[in-house]
């Protein structure tokens, strides 16, 4: 272990199955590095087919006990759990910031949000009712109650360490179900660290087990999880592409689905607007994360009036962005997940700068600091035909287009197969409403740009996903309705 997280203890080297610290049967590891500095933190299993099988056998075991706990066992069993993450909140945030690169501060906001859907979760466990209705006829009596649906398996991504598998796990656990995680490879340490502590929780054996595996293995062992027949359903976030094969490959063993996959959020601001309050949601929306959300602001449209004054406030804002380390004080962009990522945030800026586009700010990456840190950009004079303006950035850069009215940008921001969060700053109350509706996604910001909460229902539409994560809706992901008839005289 690498000195940054050797006091560490919560770090974790071995997988967690049957509430077990295991290594792959091959004996396999790979290496969990630090994307701030390339130093190698940690190494964790490199499991395969066969330890995917195995996990998902336990878990499978372990459900036939689990799913007649109570509700209020389970709801007891996740505040214990709840309360283990937030007594150990500031030791996670630091693995997450080592194994993510994401800022210290940022890291600490996400756990406190990680930790609420556990909490959350705790007390919806005991709000899972059913219904009766009124019967068509004398001798029946007829209601439905949920059940839960099974192993669930839960596959993750790095970009949210800890938040996007409790919002998966506490569901499935509130519900009744046992599951499977298998966390991204860039950032496994975090999803172990939180698997030591529900086991300290008292959560039985094999109601939570966590499969490790680099990007080399993550197809095979995604592939167990989408066809084992032991798998009642899968629960995915990541990018469209990947979620599309897994929901082909759950296609032959009918498995419930739900998928969060990639956005393209449009982000309107209209003449009627407060400026320093957009402005403002800009930086939380675009450069939370250094850009690395699904619900990250990915096109920002300014309303032609106002374009030139939001671009110069803008800039004002993006200069007192702070690039470095995440562990660093003050620093709020880190470094790009990975050498992959940082590249392909390069090419699109140079690709549109190539095709015309005038970059206001920043527009390369910060070389005296390594390979991944690229600076907080903004551009504009984009058009179709280049690749910021129709792909998924996740990164740093803003990209500015100005619109002439209501009709045309919502148009502009509509024509994308995507349909995950949407924000926009109006003044205007009919125009509010007006476009509310018609933003095509499934969350939308109004004069805000942080919109998640554990509270709430997180999804999206179009080819962004099947399914809500968080709210009582999450819990229905994780259930099944089923149908009692009683007949009598
Ligand atoms: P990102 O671009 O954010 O890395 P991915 O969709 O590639 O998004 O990764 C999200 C998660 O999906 C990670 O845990 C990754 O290991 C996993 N994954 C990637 N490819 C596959 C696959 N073929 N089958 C199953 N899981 C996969």
């Amino acid at each position: 272990l690498s000195q940054q997280i050797r006091n560490m203890s919560l770090v974790r080297s071995l997988a967690f199955v049957n509430n077990q610290w295991v290594p792959a049967s091959s004996g396999e590891t790979f290496e969990v590095t630090n994307p701030a500095n390339g130093q190698v933190l940690g190494q964790v299993p490199d499991m395969d087919v066969d330890d995917t099988e195995q996990a998902v056998n336990v878990a499978f075991e372990a459900f036939k006990t689990w799913e007649h706990t109570t509700a209020k066992e389970r709801s007891v069993l996740l505040r214990k759990w709840y309360n283990l993450l937030e007594d150990n909140k500031d030791e996670i945030a630091r693995i997450m910031t080592a194994e993510s690169g994401k800022p210290l501060s940022e890291a600490a906001g996400e756990v406190a949000y990680a930790n609420g859907f556990i909490d959350w979760f705790s007390e919806e466990a005991r709000r899972i009712p059913g219904e009766i209705v009124a019967s068509p006829t004398q001798t029946k009596e007829m209601m439905m109650i949920r059940r839960p649906i099974g192993v669930a398996a839960l596959i993750t991504p790095w970009n949210f360490p800890a938040a996007m598998i409790t919002r998966k796990a506490g569901a499935a656990l509130a519900a009744g179900c046992t599951c499977v995680i298998k966390p991204a490879e860039d950032t496994p340490l975090t999803a172990l660290a939180m698997a030591d502590l529900a086991a300290k929780a008292g959560i039985p054996k094999g109601v939570i087990n966590v499969v490790t595996c680099s990007r080399k293995k993550a197809a095979e062992v995604g592939r167990v999880l989408c066809t084992s027949p032991q798998v009642a359903g899968l629960s995915f976030t990541g990018s469209t592409n990947v979620g599309k094969l897994l929901y082909e490959q759950c296609a032959s063993t009918v498995k419930r689905v739900s998928l969060e996959l990639g956005g393209n959020a449009p982000y309107i601001v209209f003449e009627s607007a407060d400026l320093e309050a957009a402005v403002k949601g800009t930086i939380a929306c675009k450069f939370r994360n250094c850009g690395q959300t699904c619900v990250s602001a990915n096109r920002l449209f300014i309303q032609e009036s106002i374009f030139d004054q939001f671009v110069a406030k803008l800039e004002e804002a993006v200069k007192g962005l702070k690039v470095g380390d995440g562990a660093a004080a003050g620093v709020t962009q880190g470094p790009l997940i990975n050498d992959a990522q940082a590249t392909k945030v390069k090419q699109l800026v140079e690709d549109a700068v190539k095709k015309g586009a005038k970059v206001h700010l920043g527009g390369k990456p910060v070389s005296e600091m390594g390979t991944r840190f690229f600076q907080p950009t903004i551009i504009s004079d984009v058009d179709h035909s280049m690749r910021v303006f129709n792909e998924e950035i996740f990164g740093p850069v803003a990209v500015c287009i100005p619109f002439k009215n209501e009709e045309e940008v919502l148009a502009i921001a509509n024509s994308t197969r995507s349909g995950l969060a949407g924000y926009f700053y109006s003044n205007n109350l009919s125009q509010i409403w007006r476009v509310a509706k018609r933003l095509e996604v499934g969350m939308v910001g109004i004069n805000e740009g942080l919109l998640s909460a554990p509270e709430a229902a997180f999804g999206g539409i179009k080819e962004s996903g099947i399914g809500r994560e968080g709210s009582h809706y999450g819990i229905e992901e994780y259930s099944y309705i089923k149908y009692l008839c009683f007949g009598h005289d």
